[in-house]
Order: structure tokens, then sequence, then C-alpha cells
């Protein structure tokens, strides 16, 4: 299927764009865009919109979230109302890192390397759909894929404002596209495990410990063994883990706690375990553990499992075909950490993920990305896309018929 003359000229464009390319990737390190940091991220996204404002896409902004963050949502302009392959692309300005730390650690590169905060996870993401993009564009092949790019600044808090938005693009969408980095090993990700908080309350009666003890009910207690239940409900077998990471309460030596609070992070691998857990954790924090206490726990955030999909194994088919003339494998692999892809893979809309470069660190001081992969990742993609603006995706052969595009292809 692979036209090796087609691949050569997405490697070549990607390679004489790449110090363009490097230079973005240094701006956006360089801006802060912590979580949570609305000032810092939307400087960030303001730099990606530039970009895809040059690209040719018709750009809505909107603040969503608390804080505020913005969410660009931007579509290309297509061709004609033929059918056309529609295809989700999804990226995250936001980092973990808090502001400052692009002055004390900034973006640095040596002979293979690049460095600093979201230089990988993701802002090299970014750099390589936008790559791509340009890619696809130059070469005339982008006008005949209906792609719309989103691109949010809530990610590492959840997405909890852009979900909806996520959602609402990727109903809409053949495919979904998620440049997060990929693996150290090089692999793309097709299954991340799922992911629920929850914020877990425990009120109970204070007393005097000296004076009239009987008369209190510890809070503490109660929560304290709530804290072994939920922990007891972490099964290897099952992919599941549940982990209390925070827990706080009382205020002083000799008084019994009226109150106690615990955050809970579950790790899910399948849709059953993912309701059946849930309904485990509300009956825990509900049980009159300790008399005279009451317990609730309430779901703060929450990404479903991305699993598996037999579609995406015929695009690896083409990846692998591309990747080969990179020298490269493709491999898939599953991963515990969460993305957006998360939310686009549970409505069934086939989703790769681990698009971005391949580096190392991501989330630490030590995130670097390997420079050749910016390059190789961004032809590669724009390959895959190539073929499949002429052929379509390869499971709408397989009996699944594309869907036509809205009259005048203007959306
Ligand atoms: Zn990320």
């Amino acid at each position: 299927v692979t036209n090796r003359g087609a691949i050569d000229l997405y490697r070549s464009h990607c390679r004489a764009r790449q110090p363009y390319w490097l230079q973005l990737l240094e701006r956006l390190v360089n801006q802060d865009s912590g979580a949570g940091d609305s000032p810092g991220i939307s400087e960030a996204a303001e730099l990606v919109r530039l970009e895809l404002v040059k690209l040719g896409f018709d750009i809505t902004s909107m603040p969503v979230g608390e804080p505020e963050t913005p969410l660009l949502i931007a579509r290309n302009k297509v061709a004609s109302s033929a059918v056309v392959p529609r295809i989700a692309m999804l990226g995250h300005v936001d980092t973990v890192f808090p502001r400052g730390t692009a002055t004390e650690r900034p973006f640095k590169l040596d002979a293979d390397c690049a460095y600093g905060p979201g230089v990988a996870d993701m802002k090299g993401g970014i750099v390589v759909m936008l790559g791509m993009l340009d890619a696809l564009r130059e070469s005339g092949v982008l006008e005949a894929l209906m792609v719309t790019v989103v691109i949010n600044g809530d990610e590492e808090s959840g997405s909890v404002g852009s979900r909806s938005s996520i959602e609402g693009v990727a109903r809409q969408s053949d495919l979904s596209l998620v440049f997060e980095p990929g693996r150290p090993d090089g692999s793309f990700v097709v299954e991340r495990r799922g992911l629920q908080r929850y914020r877990l309350e425990v009120k109970g009666r204070a007393a005097h410990t000296g004076v009239d003890p009987q008369r209190g009910a510890s809070a503490i207690d109660a929560l304290s063994r709530k804290v072994l239940a939920l922990h007891e409900l972490t099964d290897p077998s099952r992919n599941l883990t549940v982990s209390v990471g925070v827990m706080r309460g009382g205020s002083r030596p000799n008084v019994i706690a009226d109150h106690a609070v615990a955050e809970v992070d579950v790790r899910v691998a399948d849709m059953d375990t993912y309701t059946w857990v849930s309904e485990a954790i509300i009956e825990i924090a509900g049980r009159e553990d300790v008399p005279g206490t009451t317990g609730s726990a309430a779901l703060y955030a929450e990404r479903p499992p991305m699993s598996r999909d037999d579609r995406i194994e015929s695009l690896g088919g083409l990846y692998g075909d591309c990747a080969v003339a990179f020298g490269e494998e493709f491999r898939m692999t599953a991963t515990g950490g969460g993305s957006d892809g998360n939310f686009t893979g549970a409505l069934g809309i086939p989703t790769l993920d681990g698009l971005g470069p391949v580096g190392d660190g991501y989330h630490s001081s030590r995130e670097f990305v390997r420079i050749e992969t910016l390059e190789s990742r961004m032809a590669i993609s724009a390959a895959v896309m190539g073929i499949v603006s002429e052929t379509g995706l390869p499971w709408t052969e397989a009996g699944i018929q594309p869907r036509q595009a809205p009259a005048g292809a203007e959306r």
C-alpha cells in the first residue's frame, strides 16, 4: 500500500522545517503553563492558535472550567463535499510544572535531545501535530481530510471543563488521534486504564478525650477503617488499583475528631470493573463503621478506560508500513496513565494515542525528547494520513461506509 516516494517527500518537508519547529517548541516550553495557571496556559494556547491560523484553520476559542482555561477547536477547509474521513486530533498545552519552572530550567538542546518542562508531555506532541498538518497542507492532502483539532488547557487537572466538547467532536469523527508522547520504547498507545478520583468525607462528633469521651464519635477512627477497606479493593488480577493518597482530619490531640477527609485515586482497566468499583467505594464511604459517624464519597474527576479496538489494529498496519520506511518499528502498548483519549475511546471512537515524540521522564525534571523522533513522528503520521485521504480508513473497506461530509464542507 505504502507509497515510498510520498513518504520521502513528507520526510524531506519535515526535515527542512525542523529548525522552525524546534524554535516553536522552545517558545512553548519556555512559557510556563502549569495546571491551573490560567494566564500561562492562555499564553501557551495563543502560540498554538497562531500556528493553526497559519495552517488555514478556522478556530473558535472559548474559556472553560474553573479556573478558566482556553479551549481551541480548529477546523480545516475541506475541498469538496465528497466523502471525507473525519479525524479528531487532540492536544493539551498545560503541564504539571508550576510557574517559575521554565526560568529554573529552560528549554535546552544537545546533539540528540531537547529538555525542559512539558517538552514531551505534550508540547512536543503539539509540535508533531502541527508539523504533520503542515506537511499535509504543503502536499495538498490536508483538504481531502476533515480535521478537527482540539487543544485544551485542563488535561492535567482531569479535563473537567473541556470533556464535553472533546466528546462532542469525537462523536462526529471516524478516528481520534492523540499526540501524547510515545512510550519510552517508541510504542504507540492503544489502551489506557481508566481513572476515578473521590473525595471521602466523614463527620463525627467532637468530645473532650479526658472528660466525656463516650459522647464523641471519631471521624478519624471511621475513616481509617474505610481506608483499609478501600485498599483491599486493589486487585492486580483485575488490573485494579485503589489508593488513598491524601488523608486529613481532627483538630487537636485532646479532642475526638469530628471530621476527616481522604482523597482516593482509582485506576481500572475495563468498563465492568469501572462500574463495580464505583459502587463499592460509595458503599464503603456510606457505612457507619463507628456509631455516630456519617460518611460520603464525591466523584470529582474521572476518565473511563480506553480499550483496545480492532479497527485501530488495522490502522496500526498502515502505521507499521510507514514506520518501517523510517527504520522504526510500530508497536502498540497499554499504559496505566490516562489521557483525553480515554474519553474518545470510551465513546467507541477508534483512538490511537502516543503519536507524539519519544523520550522519557515524563512529569519529572528528567523529561526529554529525542529530537529525531519529532521529525519521524510528523512524517509517519503524515504518510498514514496521506494514504487515508486516498483510500479511506482501513475499516471502511471492511464494510463500514464513511459518512457524508456536510454540503459545502464549511462546518
Ligand atoms: Zn499529557
